[in-house]
């Protein structure tokens, strides 16, 4: 017996096929028993006649949601089926029989966090899923198409990058100051001397504290660090990256937006469009203009100021030219005003908001060592990475993207919890 998949047997179209996978429906009469089998490819009606099974009728007869089962039967066209195919079943198989499966109709936010393993089988998740599979190998594809090299960091770290406060400490052997990745950057920096273009798709740790729709503890950060860039080469990277990342989805992904209720036509212009690019300074008057949100300059922007520009546009926003203050040490002081930074944004539109972090690294070791102290941070500490800048050292620059960040708003999620399987928060880290 070969099994194929449901979508194979619906393309099949007629005659015998055999399927297996789990039953994600089910009712009966005493003559009769409707299945509805699900696999990761789709779901099928099937039908079972009390009359052709008389010795298997009693265990078909109990047959719960979420058993899996093989069988083998005729196909045809039923308008009325889920899926407009039906199968009349002559061979059935229990494999393994499934009890009072946990998950019904309606259950709470947190009841279906407490049994994510299980929920994971939900037609809402596997096609998120599989969005995220898709997003995954165009970021892979993108920049191995650009020449870059696959480059991995460690995830153990005695520097902070992004800042002190959101590190997680970790007990290495009774030291204290070893810290979970926040990013790959300062190890990253160190091997453009010798690959020029890296990138990686890696996890990063923030132990976020604050509850928010956009923030996991625990999320996949796609970087790439470059040598030779100008400031406009990383913002480029940036744009060509997620028009690709979205492009794809749209090839491989119709059905899977189509089931998320997802309007394409908001998807479109991101492929075809040019992103648009402005200053913080110029993003701060158009928020006063057009939003009545008078920011003072040099505050960072919040997430509703971004959510607010962000609805003025069909194309993602880069904004460039922050304050030296709001941004990380090593950004490249603008040489035109050494108040701003070369570093640059990503705004998704629909009220997403950041989704790419990046800037031109500051190559003046002397600027460097003064900013890490501004930190509170020992210049010492970081000597490893302070020679990037003593031996040979060369333009360069490089972003971090959010990839549930970019799955949230390809999807059009509520929450960034449901584009990945397991989330991480501060509340959540189990199961
Ligand atoms: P935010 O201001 O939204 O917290 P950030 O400025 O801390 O972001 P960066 O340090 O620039 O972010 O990190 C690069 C990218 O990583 C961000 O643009 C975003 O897409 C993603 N990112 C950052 N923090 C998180 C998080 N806690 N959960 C998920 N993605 C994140
Ligand atoms: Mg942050």
């Amino acid at each position: 017996m070969k099994y194929i998949s449901i979508q194979e047997a619906i393309e099949k179209n007629s005659g015998k096929v055999s399927i297996r996978g789990w039953v994600h429906r089910e009712r009966g009469s005493n003559k009769m028993k409707f299945i509805v089998l699900r696999d990761s490819s789709n779901i099928i009606q099937c039908v079972l006649k009390k009359e052709n099974f008389t010795k298997q009728w009693n265990e078909i007869d109990k047959l719960q949601v979420e058993s899996s089962i093989m069988l083998t039967g005729t196909i045809k066209e039923d308008k009325r089926a889920p899926s407009g195919y039906e199968i009349q079943v002559n061979q059935f198989e229990l494999v393994g029989k499934s009890d009072n499966y946990p998950i019904t109709k309606d259950q709470s936010v947190e009841f279906l966090a407490d049994h994510r393993h299980l929920w994971l089988r939900s037609q809402k998740m596997t096609t998120i899923l599989k969005i995220r599979s898709t997003v995954f190998g165009a970021i892979d594809e993108f920049f191995k198409g650009e020449g870059f090299y696959e480059y991995h960091s460690p995830v153990f770290q005695a520097v902070q990058c992004e800042g002190g406060s959101d590190l997680f400490s970790v007990d290495y052997f009774g030291k204290k100051d070893v810290f979970l990745a926040q990013t790959w950057q300062l190890y990253a920096e160190p091997a453009i001397f010798g690959l020029e273009k890296i990138y990686t798709i890696a996890p990063s740790f923030r132990a976020e504290k604050s509850k928010t729709s956009r923030h996991l503890t625990e999320y996949w950060h796609a970087e790439m660090e470059m040598a030779w860039a100008t400031f406009k080469d990383i913002q480029d990277y940036g744009e060509k990256l997620i028009k690709h990342v979205v492009k794809q989805v749209l090839e491989k992904n119709k059905t899977e937006l189509e089931f998320l209720g997802r309007d394409i036509s908001k998807l479109k212009p991101i492929v075809t469009k040019p992103f648009v690019r402005m200053t913080y300074t110029e993003a701060l008057k158009i928020l006063d203009k057009k939003c009545q949100m008078k920011v003072p300059w040099g505050k960072d922007l919040r997430t509703i100021e971004e959510e607010k520009l962000t609805k003025l546009y069909d194309v993602p926003i880069i904004c460039t030219h922050y304050p030296k203050k709001v941004k990380a040490f090593y950004m490249t002081e603008d040489p035109d005003n050494p108040k701003v930074v070369l570093g640059c944004d990503f705004l998704a539109p629909e009220g997403y908001g950041e989704i790419i972090g990046g800037s031109h690294r500051e190559h003046d070791i002397e600027k460097v060592k003064k900013r890490l102290k501004e930190d509170g941070e020992k210049p010492e500490e970081y000597e490893f990475y302070l020679d990037t800048r003593r031996y040979g050292s060369v333009p360069h620059g490089g972003f971090g993207l959010g990839v549930e960040r970019i799955i949230t708003w390809i999807c059009k999620l509520d929450n960034i919890k449901d584009s990945i399987p397991f989330p991480r928060t501060m509340e959540r880290y189990k199961p």
